[in-house]
């Protein structure tokens, strides 16, 4: 049995102060459905748990204003069962209907959400047996050449080619979300495609935080787009499963003719993707099944598979269309 120190803090504040206290090794939890499963994994080892489960305000849901504010401490079934959320922005409600269980989504947080860590085979049941850059930098990639169905195409490099898991990352990432962090130099929002690193050289560090740095919120510009919107996954077992490929689809129409489109695509790339090739050729085209596909493909242009995820490519376009037509289909 390893021992560890644990501190409940009331305010974000305290928090990050009870986190620069412990001075290094210190792990804040919040719902606990990610950490814990590390902990047994021997994953993570934390010398300091700083439980953020009750801070006051962090699970304040807020729909006033220019920008839609989710606490980082609201949980995924009471953002999920948001009737106003459903109304104007199917694409966060299903990215959260369609994540975990919902006997996840009652303990787990929007927050620890975004920080959850990769579902790599090598990476969670790899200690001690398969190197693993992620977990023990400069050990090597066990997945590189090895069981690679459930790996990424998109944003691989030589050192890592774990995929991103959050499903609400990926719709937030359509929408252009900001991620609200609070540290010992004060508040700052970070635009949520800088928020997910890339692997490049160091893959072990995942996220622009800084040590200490608490996610505090998550701001959404509005738009009147939300309503035509819909987040579609492919997996394994509808029940419940990571994604094999996801796509977030926001769309602004005219007719049947696109004015503009919103696209992130999950379960193929290393960080929440955003679909920059789709967007351009859809934009101004009148819609059909054909020319959502052509374009869809061509956000994997740049695709780069291993041995056996190869079919994530056209997956991934045809998933990216499926929804494409979808989010079209519903009314504005
Ligand atoms: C069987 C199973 C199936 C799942 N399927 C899916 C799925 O299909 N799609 C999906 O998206 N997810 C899925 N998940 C993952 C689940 O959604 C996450 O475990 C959950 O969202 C994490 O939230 P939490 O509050 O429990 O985080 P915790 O476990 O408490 O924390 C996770 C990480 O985030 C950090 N953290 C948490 N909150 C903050 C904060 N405010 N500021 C800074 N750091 C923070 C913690 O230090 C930790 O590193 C699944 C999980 C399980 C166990």
């Amino acid at each position: 049995m390893r021992s560890l120190n644990y501190t409940r803090a009331r305010t974000a504040a305290e928090a990050v102060q009870a986190f620069t206290n412990a001075g290094g090794g210190a792990r804040y939890i919040s719902g606990g459905t990610n950490l814990y499963d590390l902990m047994k994994l021997g994953i993570e080892q934390p010398a300091h748990l700083i439980d953020i489960g009750s801070l006051e305000g962090a699970s304040r849901v807020d729909t006033r204003g220019d920008y839609l504010f989710f606490g980082a401490g609201a949980l995924m079934a009471d953002v999920a069962e948001h009737a106003e959320i459903r109304r104007d922005y199917p694409v966060l409600t299903e990215s959260l209907t369609k994540a975990a269980s919902q006997q996840l989504r009652n303990m787990a947080t929007v927050g620890g959400n975004l920080m959850q860590r990769t579902r790599c085979l090598y990476f969670r049941n790899g200690p001690g047996i398969y190197p693993c850059n992620k977990r023990e930098p400069g050990s090597g990639c066990a997945a590189i050449g090895g069981l690679d169905r459930g790996q990424a195409i998109l944003g691989t490099s030589p050192a890592c080619t774990a995929v991103s898991p959050g499903d609400w990352p990926v719709a937030l990432t359509a929408l252009d979300a900001a991620v609200e962090v609070l540290g010992m130099n004060g508040p700052r929002t970070i635009p949520i495609l800088e928020f997910f690193r890339l692997p490049e050289s160091a893959p072990h560090i995942e996220f622009a935080l800084s040590p200490g740095e608490i996610v505090t919120g998550i701001s959404v510009p509005k738009t009147q787009a939300g309503r035509r919107s819909t987040y579609h996954k492919v997996r394994d077992r509808e029940s419940f499963a990571f994604a094999l490929a996801s796509a977030a689809v926001v769309l602004s129409m005219d007719g049947d003719r696109v004015e503009s489109a919103h696209i992130a695509l999950g379960g193929v790339a290393t960080r929440p993707w955003r679909a920059r090739e789709a967007e351009v050729q859809l934009k101004g085209q009148s819609l059909t099944h054909e020319r959502a596909l052509a374009a869809a493909r061509a956000s994997f242009a740049g695709a780069s598979a291993g041995q056996h995820n190869g079919f994530k490519i056209e997956l991934g376009a045809r998933t990216l269309a499926d929804a494409i037509m979808i989010a079209a289909g519903r009314s504005a």
